[in-house]
């Protein structure tokens, strides 16, 4: 299956619900920073998140960054969406593994330990809106959820699943988001009780090969939810060398003109997909030439 996100609507508007399969884009993630299972199972629950929480964006040129900052052995956690979810991440520390906790799941609380959960709008205004909660569990929807509560007063359900082969290839990844208005009458409010209380964990529902459009309609069976179209979901690093040789010139005219003596040059990693770019001694003197202008 593509990956893709479902938005509909339900009870006249009064819940807003996305679902998401984003299987091939955290496989892509996975072999990208060469990542071994439980960084695998972290990173992709943030990059599924953030690119359902894409579907809130409006205009082309918004994006909204998740950092997850902890005190656990993953270091900390980045991802950005694009307004069509467009996802790009990393985790500081690609490298570890954590034995599974006690229900037999991946410890991704472990991993993340304590710390702070923010999210970064940039809406296209002079100032970005940035929120920031302390990390209520380490397990990542959780706290895009108490985000949502305690942030921006909305009412939310998010669910994240990611689920590992023997191969530590990603089988099976996505979730779902669901929003209430505010004033959402108890109506709406057990409709979404209802709907999640005996939801099997959203990796299951699709491994065994459910839809988005099959999950929300499994969420909501009374409800007959109002499709209102779909959008892909993919991996995508917005790198270039011109953003690089950016990059370079904001280190600060010493530094660089440190750089600018070596004779090898200097080599320059998108930490969003390990993409290398090198810089001659030359070109470095050229943009070291730039920034004193
Ligand atoms: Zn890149």
């Amino acid at each position: 299956m593509e990956d893709y996100i479902a938005k509909a609507m339900v009870k006249n508007g009064q819940i807003s619900i996305y679902a998401g399969v984003t299987t091939n884009t955290v496989e892509k993630a996975r072999i990208l920073h060469n990542m071994l299972p439980t960084p695998t199972v972290a990173l992709g629950r943030v990059l599924t998140g953030a690119a359902l929480m894409s579907q809130t964006l409006k205009a082309m040129n918004q994006t909204i960054t998740i950092q997850i900052k902890g005190d656990g052995p993953i270091g900390g956690i980045v991802a950005v969406t694009d307004y069509k979810a467009g996802v790009r991440g990393y985790v500081h520390n690609p490298y570890f593994d954590l034995s599974l906790n006690d229900a037999g799941k991946f410890d991704i609380k472990g991993a993340v330990g304590s710390g702070r959960l923010n999210v970064i709008k940039d809406l296209g205004l002079k100032e970005p809106y940035i929120g920031s909660v302390e990390l209520v569990s380490g397990e990542i929807a959780e706290d895009l959820t108490y985000y949502y509560a305690y942030s921006e007063q909305t009412p939310t359900v998010m669910s994240l699943g990611v689920l590992i082969g023997p191969d530590y290839k990603v089988i099976a990844a996505g979730g779902i988001f669901i929003q209430l208005l505010p004033d959402a009458s108890e109506d709406a409010i057990v409709a979404v009780e209802q709907g999640i209380s005996d939801l099997k964990p959203v990796s299951a529902l699709i491994n065994e090969g459910k839809t988005p459009e099959e999950i929300i309609r499994l969420i909501f069976p009374k409800e007959d939810p109002v499709m209102l179209g779909t959008c892909p979901v993919s991996y995508k690093c917005t790198c270039s060398r011109e953003r690089m040789e950016k990059n370079l010139m904001s280190i600060g005219k010493e530094d660089l003109s440190e750089i600018a003596q070596d004779e090898k040059g200097a080599e320059l990693v998108c930490h969003f997909c390990n993409k290398k770019y090198h810089f001659t001694k030359e070109e470095i003197q050229k943009l070291l030439a730039q920034s004193q202008e």
